[in-house]
């Protein structure tokens, strides 16, 4: 991995907790840029989707013609990380959703909104994470739960049996909320992919 690359990640801004990814990104020196139109995409090395509320961002993405650019974006291999909302918009399929709400299909995993029930809508606990030495603070805000996973896709963390932090191929998915924990261990894991995925294209290009 080639640690002098800055890698330039954009964080997916037409509504919810995007600011706190980009402050996040940025203190652990990535080049971290909003994105809220299709040519946003374009110089980015890798993407974050935020949490909020994933069929008002599921309109959003129609509105602002976003979602054949981001499917490609994933598509040709560029890293992203979904949290919450964000891994919501990833799933392969949404329980409890609205019937028109867009699931990109990019992970294969089955969600369930608001999964964790009323009476434990926000929590935080500690999850031991793969990769990670010491248990990660995980912030659950009325988070999705992951009721299926198909084969490829890879359980970096649980709580309570289910998974709450998978990866699979470029795509990482958070049921909880990261940036706001005082920790940035999932965002260095994040732009480790990041990297890895520009050395990866400039070895391929070089070989070509
Ligand atoms: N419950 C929200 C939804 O379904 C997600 C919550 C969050 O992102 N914190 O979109």
């Amino acid at each position: 991995m080639n640690e002098s690359v800055t890698p330039k990640i954009g964080v997916l801004a037409l509504q919810g907790a995007f600011s706190a990814h980009v402050d996040r990104l940025r203190a652990i020196g990535v080049d971290a840029r909003v994105v809220r139109l299709p040519a946003d995409l374009e110089a980015l090395d890798g993407l974050v989707l935020p949490g909020g509320e994933s069929t008002t961002m599921s309109n959003l993405l129609g509105t602002f013609d976003l979602v054949a650019p981001l499917r490609r974006f994933i598509t040709v291999g560029r890293p992203v990380l979904g949290t919450c909302a964000g891994m919501i918009l990833l799933a392969e399929k949404i329980l409890d959703g609205r019937s028109d709400q867009i699931a990109l299909a990019s992970c294969g995993i089955v969600v369930r909104r608001n999964g964790y029930g009323r009476q434990v809508d926000s929590f935080e606990t500690a999850i031991d994470v793969t990769g990670l030495t010491d248990p990660f603070p995980a912030i659950f805000i009325r988070a999705p739960r992951i009721e299926q996973t198909s084969d490829d896709v890879e359980v970096l963390a649980r709580h309570d049996g289910d998974p709450v932090l998978v990866r699979e191929a470029n795509v990482l998915a958070a049921s909880f909320h990261p940036e706001l924990a005082n920790d940035d261990r999932i965002h260095r894991l994040f732009a480790d992919m990041v990297r890895d995925a520009i050395d990866n294209d400039k070895i391929s290009n070089e070989v070509r």
